[in-house]
């Protein structure tokens, strides 16, 4: 079986066909970086990771492009609430990204346009708007440009909704607009508002609206046609409704299908900053493993929910230790080798719209067997640890690989740790000797603010890290 896809736009699973063969080009809508990422919008980028690896193991060349939406409203306003520039809000939240993708293992995009690099293409995309009558600048004098919603009939269409039943479009007052659902192309500069954040046009300086930014980059990097657009599943209505109709009314024939993956929520409600729910990636992988956190974000099926609790990653993190645990026991004895074919089970079970559930199943079937072959060892023993590595490399978490050799050996971190607190203790005992009793205790708060204990005992100091 070929690998088989859901379209959320046609509702249905069909087989995938790229548009140039052996080639295929995603687009998938990336973070506006006006916070650091949470587990929420991690998943998306595990997710897709999954399947740029499953791709590129049928032989594919994967080109993914994830834009970095660093402007908007919500970043203009944490700037001016902070006292400096919305950029430096949004460079440090974009670092914090590319953080949480290495954390998570996933392997960057291959390009991650900035919105505020794109403005040229955006302007030319308006004016072949205007040009072809779907857009017009708004009769107001907010100078903003706005998509004529009744002019393209095809309005409604990804999110299988009639315009008369939509909600009005939020961006801007209704006043200037010919259509209360009519949605902002580009924003006209407002007093106040930094200068900075704003770009000359044939309608006056202003900035990008947030659905005009992805068409446009989308666009540059993969040309008129491609093969997949992603995102979140909240992202359908509006975002990709408004994308999908700003680009094909400029004539291009833009996605070829929709991937959306299913929300993580938190007490019932989607992990959000506006919800106020969110759990930042870095304070996540602080209490777990960061490859067991990735397991359980790609465990489920994608466009099932995830119900996040600590206890369920908890769980899962036990789970994964009983794969993790095979692999090493079974490397110490017979040898890493390297990953090996997966069995036709699992590929089966991922060319089937990526069931990951049941592509694991096959995985902990085979650890179960491989369980069985540790006292005999041997060349058995080999071949399933190849299969199981094969399977866990699929997925990104093929604990042996390089990508983990950090967050799977403690020794790494743990003996980094031991050294800095050894240290601060020597310095410590010096100032005890020396009768400095206030040097002495300054380290040992230094210590205790870091999460480090420090218990004296008959035999020396003896730390440890707080609730560890
Ligand atoms: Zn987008």
């Amino acid at each position: 079986m070929a690998l088989h896809l859901y379209d959320s736009a046609t509702r249905r699973t069909t087989e995938f066909v790229p548009v140039v063969p052996g080639r295929v080009s995603i687009y998938h809508c990336g973070l506006t970086v006006q916070g650091p990422p949470h587990l929420g919008h991690i998943r998306k980028e595990v997710v897709f990771d999954v399947l740029r690896r499953w791709l590129e193991r049928a032989g594919y060349e994967v080109t993914i492009v994830a834009n970095v939406t660093d402007i908007d409203d919500k970043i203009l306003a944490k700037g001016a609430d902070q006292g400096r520039p919305w950029y430096a809000v949004a460079y440090e939240n974009e670092r914090a990204l590319h953080a949480a993708y290495e954390v998570l293992g996933c392997t960057p995009p291959t390009y991650e346009p900035r919105a505020t690099g794109h403005v040229p293409e955006m302007i030319e995309m308006i004016a072949e708007l205007i040009e072809r009558g779907h857009a017009y600048p708004a009769t107001d004098d907010s100078g903003d440009v706005y998509f004529d919603v009744r002019s393209w009939p095809e309005y409604g269409a990804l999110s299988n909704q009639r315009v008369d039943d939509m909600q009005d479009a939020p961006d801007a007052p209704a006043d200037g607009k010919r259509d209360p659902r009519d949605f902002a192309l580009w924003k006209g500069h407002k007093d106040g508002e930094p200068r900075s954040a704003s770009w000359p046009t044939p309608w006056g300086r202003g900035r990008p609206g947030w659905h005009l930014e992805c068409s446009a980059m989308a666009a540059k990097y993969l040309g008129s046609e491609f093969d997949i657009h992603g995102g979140g599943l909240d992202l359908r209505f509006p975002h990709h409704e408004n994308e999908m109709a700003q680009s094909r009314a400029a004539g291009q024939a833009f996605a070829r299908r929709w991937m959306h993956n299913a929300m993580l929520n938190l007490g019932g409600a989607k992990m959000a900053k506006s919800v106020g729910n969110t759990l930042s990636v870095s304070e996540v992988a602080k209490r777990f493993p960061a490859i067991a956190v990735r397991y359980y974000l790609l465990s489920a099926h994608y466009r099932s929910i995830i119900e996040y609790s600590e206890e369920s990653l908890a769980e899962t993190a036990v789970a994964f230790e009983r794969i993790a645990g095979f692999v090493r026991r079974a490397a110490e004895l017979v040898g890493a080798g390297e990953p090996g074919p997966v069995p036709e089970e699992f590929t089966a079970a991922m060319d089937d719209d990526l069931s990951v559930p049941a592509a694991l199943a096959v995985l902990n079937g085979e650890v179960t067997q491989g369980n069985g072959l540790l006292t005999a060892g041997g060349e058995a023993l080999a071949a399933s640890l190849a299969r199981v590595r094969g399977m866990l490399d699929v997925l990104g978490v093929d604990p042996l690989s390089p990508v983990w050799a950090c967050s799977v050996e403690p020794s790494g971190a743990g003996a980094a740790l031991g050294s800095l607190v050894d240290d601060l203790l020597a310095q410590r005992a010096q100032a005890r000797a020396a009768k400095d009793f206030a040097a002495a205790d300054r380290v040992r708060d230094q210590l205790a603010a870091a999460g480090i204990e420090i218990e004296d005992t008959p035999h020396g100091p003896r730390w440890s890290v707080k609730g560890a």
